[in-house]
């Protein structure tokens, strides 16, 4: 399709943005889809996301993605919030609905997204999560709106781990159905205790990426019942130790570059209205 004075505009902000497959993902599936949008990646600074976000509401884009380190600031920026982003405290998507600026937080829901198309509903079931950072306060909000039961999540007693309470404590007053408990990541004892009763394991760290890609939070391999399914987040190297191990033993595996696909699926379907042609997508752009 060629551009014209009708195109509509979407982009990418942030800062590194060059390596980003984002431009090439989306404007496949409009040429695709045979709609008149275009998107470009721009790299922009933390400190420059409000003037950005200015100019790109000034030009009538139809919306953008946001990715770090301005995925707080650009919140700031919206006027509406969907109850994810607002839960989560980032913004990774947002939407001008008639000039004004809706934003969203489409993680959590690719990674929801990616467990179904793998076969795997979260509603009423127990998931053990580790990690306390951004791909893990994404995920372990949107399971609570999503109507998870039950969550253990586990994470290391470092910087980020004040994220983890204030996540539980925003779970508990938001969503008071779903019963969520937080543990120190050391405490292995209790680590497998709660895997052994949950029926999915998620790692949300950056355990099993490199450099730490030799390395997996469940070093007792016995834990992977066959009944157990395995979610990674990480996404480099495609199969992480943990989703070798589990896959090993007879456990479902979901890796984690179907939620990079889905969480841009989420965010396309929100701009457009239509659902991205994601298995072509995932093979053209996604597949090692
Ligand atoms: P982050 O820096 O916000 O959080 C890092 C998390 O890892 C923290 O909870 C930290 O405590 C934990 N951690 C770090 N080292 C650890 C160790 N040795 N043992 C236990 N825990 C440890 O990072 P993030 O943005 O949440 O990203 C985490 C991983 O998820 C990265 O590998 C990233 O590439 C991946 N990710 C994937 C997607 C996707 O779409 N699949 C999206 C976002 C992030």
């Amino acid at each position: 399709m060629e551009i014209s004075g009708h195109t509509r505009m979407l982009c990418l902000i942030g800062s590194p943005v060059g390596h980003s497959g984002s431009p090439a993902m989306y404007n496949y599936s409009f040429r695709k889809l045979g709609i008149d949008y275009a998107y470009l990646a721009y790299d922009i600074k933390e400190e420059e996301t409000a003037e950005a976000v200015k100019a790109l509401r000034l030009l009538n884009v139809r919306g953008f993605n946001i990715t770090m380190p301005c995925k707080t600031a650009a919140l700031a920026c919206c006027d509406e919030l969907s109850k994810a982003a607002e839960l989560i405290g980032a913004v990774n998507t947002v939407v001008n609905e008639n000039g004004r600026l809706i934003g969203h937080n489409t993680d959590g829901l690719g990674w929801v997204r990616n467990c179904r198309e793998n076969g795997f509903e979260i509603k009423g079931k127990k998931m053990t999560i580790a990690g306390s950072g951004g791909a893990a306060t994404a995920i372990e909000i949107t399971c609570a709106l999503e109507g998870i039961r039950e969550m253990s999540i586990f994470a290391l007693k470092d910087s980020f781990f004040a994220n983890a309470e204030a996540t539980v404590e925003k779970i508990r007053a938001h969503v008071p159905g779903c019963r969520v408990n937080l543990y120190d990541l050391a405490d292995k004892e209790t680590f497998y205790k709660e895997i052994g009763s949950s029926d999915i394991f998620t790692n949300a760290t950056r355990v099993g990426m490199k450099p730490m890609d030799d390395q997996s939070l469940v070093e007792d391999t016995g834990m992977f019942r066959k009944d157990l399914v395995v979610s990674d987040v990480v996404y480099n190297p495609r199969t992480t130790k943990l989703l070798a191990d589990a896959k090993a033993a007879g456990c479902r595996t979901i890796p984690g570059i179907g939620m990079l696909l889905w969480q841009g699926a989420e965010a396309f379907k929100l701009y457009t209205g239509q659902e991205m042609p994601a298995k072509e997508v995932m093979e053209k752009y996604f597949s090692e």
